[in-house]
């Protein structure tokens, strides 16, 4: 009976308090602030017997962690120690101070003023309602950014909101805490895995991600090596920021390629990587692909760098446009076994493609 009553408890302070360790490890600022707030209001909740209105560590959830939550989530991320951040962490500081020493006096006048006293709600369903904002802002932010930490943050903040709603009772309002410092956990390492290991631009696995796939692959593969071709000169012509629109179609164009495996190898390069039996086909693949590139139109914003009177002068316009790539194959088999040799064979197989014109595909 001690341990099942201590173990909800303490499980979220600690689950909290372990994402907000690894979140400052990751440098997820906006996720310590959060983490910063919640595990203060697990400890406050730990240290309450009840879910009695008049508990302090209760009603000290309810009162300041709303407002505090919202604010770390509505602040724009910036490196832990801006002026912003400091401040927003000295009002939790001040929070934590004034639960443990305000006087019996000054208490119940805070208590009737927060979250925000002139509603005719109980504090729970405000303090609810405070949070569930600050929840459907990281959604929001998600659905307009596609970064994934802001969907971890709207979870752990929904989660945060149920957690004050007025039914809940001790038992249950610990458990969803704990859920939410789980689901905190889980986002600050599913973020952190992407930063590892996915390219930023075209969504794509990244260079390490492909190093640690062909260390553990067994058996024979193919490794093709796509390179855009004169894509400096794109750059040139159209402005960078079309040049990273381009090679984000590119990127949708190799992920297409079912049967292959596509990766962003850096710059302007990628790779498609087939395995097993597919290897012998990669280069009827990759000129497909090749192909599919050839024919694609994408629409992007042209800005070329006029120089006017010594000043760069951008004038956009809206044009279609369309790049090719050059492809590099090499096969992994009994005479190339290493992975460096293999990336060396596609690397020279697709100087070749080169240099015999560009926008075709030449196996080693
Ligand atoms: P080649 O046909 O021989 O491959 O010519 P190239 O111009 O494509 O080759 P080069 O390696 O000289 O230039 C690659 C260019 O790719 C240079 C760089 O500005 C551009 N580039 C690399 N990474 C990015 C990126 O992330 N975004 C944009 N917009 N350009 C990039
Ligand atoms: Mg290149
Ligand atoms: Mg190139």
């Amino acid at each position: 009976m001690m341990a099942m009553a201590f173990w909800p408890a303490w499980a979220a302070p600690l689950l909290n308090g372990a994402a907000l360790l690894l979140a400052l490890g990751f440098r997820r600022n906006r996720a310590v602030l959060v983490l910063a707030v919640l595990t203060a209001a697990a400890l406050a909740l730990a240290g309450t017997g009840s879910a009695d209105p008049g508990e302090r560590g209760v009603d000290a959830a309810r009162m300041f962690a709303p407002w505090l939550l919202l604010a770390a989530v509505a602040l724009p991320e910036r490196g832990l120690l801006a002026r912003r951040n400091l401040a927003l962490l000295l009002l939790l500081a001040t929070a934590v101070w004034l639960t443990l020493g305000a006087s019996d006096r000054l208490w119940p006048g805070l208590r009737a003023a927060l979250p925000l006293g002139v509603l005719p709600w109980s504090a729970g369903a405000v303090a609810a309602a405070v949070t569930f904002a600050g929840a459907l802002l990281c959604l929001l932010r998600w659905v307009l950014s596609g970064v994934p930490m802001e969907a971890g943050l709207g979870i752990v903040l929904g989660l945060a909101g149920f957690a004050m709603l007025p039914g809940m009772d001790i038992g249950n309002t610990s458990r969803t805490l704990a859920l939410a410092g789980a689901s905190a956990l889980l986002a600050v390492l599913f973020a952190s895995y992407r930063m590892a290991f996915v390219d930023a631009l075209s969504g794509l696995p990244n260079r390490r991600a492909l190093d640690e796939t062909l260390a553990r692959l067994t058996g024979d593969y193919a490794l093709a090596m796509v390179d855009v071709d004169h894509f400096k000169q794109f750059n040139d012509s159209h402005g960078h920021d079309a040049g990273d629109r381009v090679l984000q179609a590119v990127a949708g164009e190799l992920r297409r390629e079912r049967r292959g495996h596509a990766f962003r190898y850096g710059g302007e390069e990628f790779c498609l990587l087939f395995s097993g039996a597919r290897s012998r086909d990669a280069v009827r693949m990759c000129d497909q692909t090749r192909r599919n590139v050839e024919t694609m139109r994408v629409r992007i914003r042209s800005a070329p760098a006029k120089i006017r009177g010594g000043q760069a002068v951008k004038r956009k316009q809206d044009v279609e446009t369309n790049v090719t790539v050059s492809i590099g194959v090499a096969l992994r088999d009994a005479d190339t076994r290493s992975v460096a040799e293999v990336l060396k064979g596609a690397d020279e197989a697709l100087y070749r493609a080169k240099s015999r014109g560009r926008n075709r595909v030449v196996s080693r």
